[in-house]
């Protein structure tokens, strides 16, 4: 019997938390997971699950337009309401969270709902006072949305707020170019919003392959997104009405209702503890060696606090190499390499291995191949706007390195795509593959 009360304890109950908790618990340790907030940390509670459902429900916007091209009488007073999409995907989230902290319950975890700071290598202390010890520590508390410093960013909100607004501002000013952003922009738009764009640089979605985001900026500026490009935040300043007025490093300053901040998450370290336990921290993360363990031999680190990749499924696969290592008896790593990853946009983009730019700089000789097509809903919608699909290739052995497209659906044909990319397979096996008609994937086998 070990001298511990847990074999390990978990601080966050997010995506990595709630999978090293479960699997490690199965494998037959004593788990206790700490949580300040509701189980299932971001991704469920207010990242990619509530905004999902977010795109799912503006998207109806061009489909109720689009349907009256395909027969249907859709009255012109077809009108949106936020509160009840809203309500429906809290209750949706509600229950998701039930279903977690029942996963935990099943597995016999004890979820502990306070905030909890390390003292030492195998010692915890909860907010309430008590102190509890544990063999192993695991930290995943994610990360957390980091603001440009300037005055009056208080009157700005993040992707933790949005999910919960009373009513859905007219108009919005969201800074970032990123994932959330561009994903928010889309959203807004689609509820009739009036959405700038503010980016302190010169490109939206730095890391995408350059025609891809290029596709996406043309089609969002075309459907009447504004974008401000090279403007920083100098200040922002709440107005008597209780609108806001927003000051960029250049052009004039924009009136607004509304501002989202959309510029990056940090991991979230602070007042943990680790400073106390001797944990290494580097460039704001906790550094971990490939098996997940911090610079102390009792203290692991999995997902988004140690941002090695901020994407859920690697968090998730993090926590799963850390349990069956730790206490599974199956020593495993994660592999980072052809990490498949989805803008959900309006048109959404999915991606995975090398740009052509990545390409180009890291292979000798590089093969291209594009097709850019009006997809045929659209054509019969009268829909201007065309989808871009590109594979990379390595132009000496023909191996498929990267695949990148803007489309309805992208990510959902990227996923089965991005195998191919991950099994090493080349433009031959593509083009040996019969195309299936009538798709948009199809167009995946047919570029010559
Ligand atoms: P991103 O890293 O995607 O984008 C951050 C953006 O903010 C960039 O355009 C960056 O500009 C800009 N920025 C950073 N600091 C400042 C600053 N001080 N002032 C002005 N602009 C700034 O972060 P997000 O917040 O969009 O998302 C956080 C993470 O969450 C993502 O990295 C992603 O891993 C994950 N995520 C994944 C999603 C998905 O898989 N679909 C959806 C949402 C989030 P620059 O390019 O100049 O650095």
């Amino acid at each position: 019997m070990s001298d511990y009360e847990f074999d390990l304890f978990v601080i966050g109950a997010g995506s990595g938390g709630v999978r090293a908790a479960r699997v490690s618990a199965s494998h037959g340790a004593r788990v206790a997971v700490a949580e300040e907030y509701k189980v299932g940390g971001t991704c469920v509670i207010r990242g990619c699950v509530p905004k999902k459902l977010l795109v799912y429900g503006a998207h109806f916007a061009e489909d109720l337009k689009d349907a009256r091209r395909f027969g249907w009488d859709v009255p012109a007073d077809c009108r949106f309401d936020w509160p009840t999409l809203r309500d429906n995907v809290i209750a949706e989230v509600t229950r998701l969270e039930g279903l977690y902290t029942q996963t935990l319950d099943n597995n016999k975890v004890t979820i502990i709902h306070e905030r909890a700071t390390i003292e030492g290598p195998h010692e915890v202390r909860l907010a309430g006072g008590r102190r509890i010890t544990a063999r192993t520590i695991l930290v995943a508390t994610g990360a957390w949305p980091a603001l440009p410093d300037a005055p009056g960013v208080e009157h700005g909100i993040t992707s933790n707020e949005v999910f919960h607004l009373e009513t859905m501002p007219k108009r919005w000013v969201i800074f970032g170019g990123g994932y959330i952003a561009n994903e928010f922009a889309g959203i807004f738009h689609e509820f009739a919003c009036d959405v700038t764009m503010v980016l302190r640089g010169d490109q939206i979605l730095r890391g995408y392959d350059e025609q891809i985001r290029d596709r996406l900026l043309q089609i969002s500026t075309a459907k009447g997104i504004h974008f401000r490009f090279n403007a920083p935040l100098e200040k922002i300043e709440k107005q008597a009405d209780g609108s806001l007025l927003v000051h960029v490093g250049s052009g004039d300053p924009i009136a607004t209702d509304a501002v989202l901040f959309a510029t990056g998450r940090a991991p979230k370290i602070d007042g943990l503890g680790l400073e106390k336990a001797g944990v290494e921290i580097e460039r704001g993360a906790i550094k971990v060696d490939a098996n997940n363990r911090t610079n102390v031999e009792s203290i692991y680190a999995v997902g988004d606090v140690t941002n090695r990749v901020q994407l859920t499924p690697v968090a998730i696969r993090e926590g799963q190499a850390f349990a069956d290592t730790v206490f599974g008896g199956n020593p495993r790593t994660v592999d980072y390499d052809n990490i498949p990853a989805a803008v959900f946009s309006h048109p959404p983009i999915g991606a995975v291995g090398m740009t052509e730019a990545e390409a180009r700089n890291k292979l000798g000789s590089v093969k291209i191949y594009t097709s850019d097509f009006r997809p045929m809903k659209n054509v019969l919608a009268g829909r201007n706007e065309r989808s871009l699909y590109k594979l990379v290739c390595d132009g000496d052995s023909g191996k498929v390195v990267g695949i990148h497209m803007i489309s309805p659906d992208a990510p959902e044909i990227l996923q089965a795509a991005a195998i191919a990319v991950k099994a090493g397979l080349t433009k031959a096996d593509f083009d040996a593959t019969v195309a299936l008609h009538p798709s948009m994937a199809e167009e995946l086998v047919l570029m010559r």
